[in-house]
Order: C-alpha cells, then structure tokens, then sequence
C-alpha cells in the first residue's frame, strides 16, 4: 500500500508550479540580488522584489514590509529577540517552541498567558496582563498542534489601544485562511514557505512601517541586506518559490478551503462513527480547515501512532513528537496526559483525497479496537450507543 501523507503541519511538498517556477534561478539565472554593476544582479534582484509583492499581496502588506528570512524559526527570533525593551513580553502557553524559547533567551520577564479549554486566548486575561508595561504581545494566529485560530483581529486592537507591539507566527495560517496586516492591527508576522506547498529555508516576517512604525534590531549582521534587519546572500530560487506558493495561496485559497474542510469533515464524521470514545481537541469551529486533532481513550499513544504504519500522521508538532513527551499543548487545554498521549493530529492538505481519508478511518478503527482489546483499563462499548444506538 502507498504510504497516505496527513502531516501537513510538519511541511508539504512543494507545488510542482513552484517548482518550476524555482528552476531557472539555480542554473542560467545565477546572479546575486545585491550585485549593483551588471545585468545578472538586476535580473535577480527584480525576480527577488516580485517575489517580495506577491509575499506582501497574501497577507495585505507593502513590500517595503516584508523581511526575507530562512523561515518562520528565524521570524519569530527576529520578531521577539529583536524588539526593545523596556517593559516585559507577554505571550501564551500553546505558542510553538520558536516563540517560547526565544522569550525565554531575552533577558526580560516573559508572562506566558494559560488558554481555555477550547484552545483559545481570554481576552480578558490579556487586557489585564497588559495593565503591566509590555514591549511585545506575541500570540500565533493558528496553532501547530490543534489548528485553533486566535482571535487576532481582537488581540490587535487591544494591543493598538495600549500601545503595544503585536506580533503573530502566522506560519500555519498563510495561504489557508485570510490574513489583513491592516485590518487586523498586526506589526509583526511571521510566515514559512514550506507550510504552504514553497520550498524549505524560505520564509518572511511582515515588519510594519507606518501606523506605528515598528523598529528592530538586527540579529544577523554583514552586508545590510534586507535594510540591515537581515544581512545574508538571498536564496534566489527560494525566494522566487516562496512568491510563486503565495500567489497560488491567494488565487486558491478559497476554493482550496473549502475542498480541504470537506474533507476534515469527512475525517471527523467517520471517525465519530464508528470508533468510540474519539474526542476532537480544541474548537472545532475557530479552526484550520486541514487541522483536525483527537484523542482516543484506552489505547496507548505510542503504539497507535505506530500500528498506523503506512499513515504518515504525528502525534504532537514534529519537533516535540522526537521526544514522545506528551503534548504540551493538550496538557494546556485540561487534556490528561493519558489522553494527550492518545492523540493524533491529522494535517489534511492540497494531495489528499476522499479515498484516502476512508483507507485512514478503516486503519485507524482496526487498529483501535485491537489496541482496547489489550487494555485493561477499557469499559466496553459505550453504553449510550448500545442503547439508542446515536452515533457521535
Ligand atoms: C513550522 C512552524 C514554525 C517553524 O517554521 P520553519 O520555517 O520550519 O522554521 C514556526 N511556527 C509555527 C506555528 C510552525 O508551524
């Protein structure tokens, strides 16, 4: 059987569009983007700023807004590391570990904000932590592990009220649902190009320029490049990819959407009915359309994830799940840990079809069953359905 990909979280592949879009700037289109003196810069350096305008055009920002970094890690570093003191950076439980770690290298307090159970920020909770001063409110737009999209739009006009910087690592929710700079009050965002079918080593974090101008400071130095934010050679070719993924992103984001959510839906309803015990983590309203994350009581985690052989699913972010350490985002939302153990995150994307959601689902209910069978904790079939017969 050939191996079923439900792992987009983690990377997609690139668009083959983009690729071909990337190949001519390996070989003849050779040129360094900062050469001044001759024609094989300036070709580069003009494929490099279309690129930069179809980055800016995803997300509503200028170009002159849009640093070129080797990906959203590299962002949230800049981002974070980057801006000024005084005041402390206030941040949330459930951001990814490029976040999380870089607070915690900055010599200055960091309040990590808990979530509801549902996955999603208090408002409330952060118009309170912001009666201290703060230099930076750094909050995802779209979770890693649960797919939960933060009320953003919200979050920046609390933080424009008060007068704090607001950044965002949007690296799971460009090109999937819409992203407004402006409309939204973001000033910094970072974005990845190998979560939406670009290339790997590419990414950009949105710097704003006016309404208020948003100052940083480099964390790489040399050349100037990128007006001295970001020094560094650009990767020609990946810079062009990453262009091509955006305009693919914002001409099929909708239409892409909407297939994709069809075939979540497909996922969770079949899955609900016919294995029990299944739970859906976060809100499944304020979601992702690819993102569907669950966990399934009485069996042991590590042996789910790994009797699903031939489906390529994780059972955290990828990073995390190296550690088999349980989620710690499922422990933010209340979930116990043998429950967080016991969870699957499925990341549908642009390849996947309805066949392959049905081989998963008749995978997945074989090899839960036997997994119950062996356990000695499980109570037998639900009583509920034995009864009434409802399903999910
Ligand atoms: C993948 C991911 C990152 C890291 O992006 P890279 O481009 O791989 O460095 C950061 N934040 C989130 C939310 C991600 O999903």
């Amino acid at each position: 059987m050939a191996p079923i990909y439900m792992d987009h979280h983690a990377t997609t592949p690139v668009d083959p569009r983009v690729l071909e879009a990337m190949l001519p700037w390996f070989t003849e289109k050779f040129g360094n983007a900062a050469s001044r003196t001759h024609a094989f810069g300036w070709e580069a350096s003009k494929a490099v700023e279309r690129a930069r305008e179809q980055v800016a055009a995803l997300i509503h920002a200028d170009p002159s807004e849009i640093v070129l970094t080797s990906g959203a890690t590299e962002s949230d570093n800049l981002a974070i590391k980057g801006c000024p003191g005084p005041g402390r950076i206030v941040t949330v439980v459930t951001e990814h570990k490029a976040v999380l770690d870089s607070g915690d290298s900055v010599k200055c307090e960091v309040l990590r904000l808990p979530v509801r159970p549902d996955g999603l920020l208090d408002l409330d909770g952060l118009r309170r932590a912001l009666d201290m001063p703060a230099r930076l409110v750094s909050v995802m737009f779209a979770n890693n592990e649960i797919g939960v999209i933060q009320p953003v739009a919200e979050i920046g006009a609390i933080c424009r009220e008060r007068g704090v910087v607001f950044h965002t690592d949007a690296a799971q929710a460009c090109g999937k649902v819409p992203v407004d700079v402006r409309a939204m009050d973001i000033h910094l965002l970072s974005m990845s190009a190998h979560k939406m079918y670009g290339p790997k080593g590419v990414g950009a974090l949105y710097v704003r320029k006016r309404d208020p101008r948003v100052r940083l400071t480099a964390l790489i130095d040399g050349g100037g490049h990128e007006n001295g934010l970001r020094s560094g050679t650009l990767p020609v070719p990946l810079v062009v990819g990453f262009g091509a993924a955006c305009e693919i992103a914002a001409r099929e984001m909708e239409s892409e959407s909407a297939r994709v959510l069809a075939l979540r839906e497909r996922l969770r309803r079949r899955i609900l009915e016919t294995i029990e015990y299944a739970a859906v983590n976060g809100s499944l309203e304020r979601r992702v359309p690819g993102n569907l994350n669950m966990s399934f009581a009485y069996v042991e985690g590590e042996s789910l994830i790994l009797s699903l052989g031939d489906v390529a699913v994780s059972s955290g972010s990828a990073c995390t799940s190296a550690k088999l350490e349980p989620s710690y985002v499922l422990h933010a939302l209340g979930v116990d840990e043998p429950l967080a153990r016991a969870s699957i995150r499925f990341g549908l994307g642009r390849g996947n079809t309805e066949e392959e959601v049905d081989r998963v689902v008749g995978l997945l209910g074989k090899a839960v069953a036997r997994l119950r069978e062996i356990s000695p904790l499980y109570p037998g079939p639900e009583k509920s359905r034995a009864n009434s017969g409802v399903s999910g």
